[in-house]
């Protein structure tokens, strides 16, 4: 009875694989149509200097404006789209977008930089120096309004090949952030060799507990150690994931450099980012 009962489980067991690869392909298939039926959409979450309080850039964000599902985050689509390799196409599409859309906002008075987030498939084809090349060209963009968050994952395959790119980009005049630090193999020694300008503090940093016993004082006390090291190593600081009052009058006191998070600014459609910025209309004309 119990070997019954056993197969019966595994049948249901293999039943769910099959079903969860069915579901993976199906959203696959979707996503391949999602560029091609522009269903993708860049939101933009503001990046504040921490003494003046000014709005200095944004990060742009994918979404999936899909027609079914509705808004899909990055985190429900990015893994497969790097697992099938489609992250390099929609990479390309969000680079060219944010610079497109950053220079559209270069009349404005505080002409924001941009952030943009690229993966480490994306990074490794042979032609991605070529494509941010290409997307600053197209839309006439500064380069140096333009920063590229990679995260330290990207490095740790080939450190040679890594340099060499990272060279080649900061040539084109871009700046290079350090996505998510310290979640990962973070190798202090790595990052005095690579020619980062900023360094992006996780989220799970700035939000230890600042409830349980001792929190608030252990993510004082690792946060001063990253504003130093990275200040140390001739970097600026940015804290990820700000979203209370007590969070941000820290970083101030830390002078930490700049900050993002649901307190200061959620991600918002081009439109509204676009009013924020004090310009009137709508977002980009689409293409
Ligand atoms: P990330 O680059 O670390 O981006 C920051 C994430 O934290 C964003 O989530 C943002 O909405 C969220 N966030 C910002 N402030 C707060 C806050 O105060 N509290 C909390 N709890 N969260 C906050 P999002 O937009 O869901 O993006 C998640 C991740 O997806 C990004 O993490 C990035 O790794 C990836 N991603 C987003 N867009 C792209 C893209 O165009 N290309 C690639 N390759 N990855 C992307
Ligand atoms: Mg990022
Ligand atoms: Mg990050
Ligand atoms: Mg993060």
């Amino acid at each position: 009875r119990a070997k019954r009962e056993g197969r019966g489980v595994v049948r249901r067991f293999e039943r769910t694989m099959a079903e969860g690869e069915l579901e993976r392909l199906e959203l696959e298939r979707e996503l391949r149509g999602a560029l091609r039926e522009r269903q993708l959409v860049l939101h933009y979450q503001g990046q504040f200097d921490v003494q003046s309080g000014a709005l200095v850039g944004f990060e742009a964000l994918v979404r999936w404006q899909h027609p079914v599902r509705g808004l899909v985050p990055p985190g429900a689509f990015i893994p497969l789209a790097e697992d099938s390799g489609l992250i390099v196409p929609i990479g390309e599409w969000v680079l060219r977008e944010a610079c497109l859309q950053a220079a559209a906002w270069s009349g404005c008075q505080l002409a924001p930089g941009i952030s943009v987030n690229v993966s480490p498939l994306q990074f490794e084809q042979p032609n991605f120096v070529g494509s941010v090349r290409q997307a600053l060209h197209l839309s006439g963009l500064a380069p140096s309004r333009l920063t590229l968050e990679l995260t330290e994952s990207l490095v740790m395959g080939n450190v040679e090949r890594a340099m060499t790119q990272l060279k080649q980009l900061r040539a084109l005049g871009v700046r290079l952030a350090m996505d998510d630090f310290g979640t990962g193999h973070s190798s202090l020694s790595l990052l005095q060799r690579l020619p980062f300008d900023d360094l992006k503090i996780d989220r799970s940093f700035v939000q230890t507990q600042l409830s349980a016993e001792g929190g608030a004082r252990r993510s004082h006390l690792l946060i001063e150690a990253a504003v130093k090291l990275a200040q140390g190593l001739g970097l600026q600081v940015i804290a990820e994931g700000v979203e209370t009052q007590a969070q941000w009058d820290m970083l101030q006191s830390l002078e930490c450099n700049f900050a993002q998070g649901y307190y200061l600014m959620r991600p918002l459609p081009a439109a509204q980012a676009q009013e924020v910025l004090g310009l009137s209309g709508g977002g980009r004309a689409a293409d």
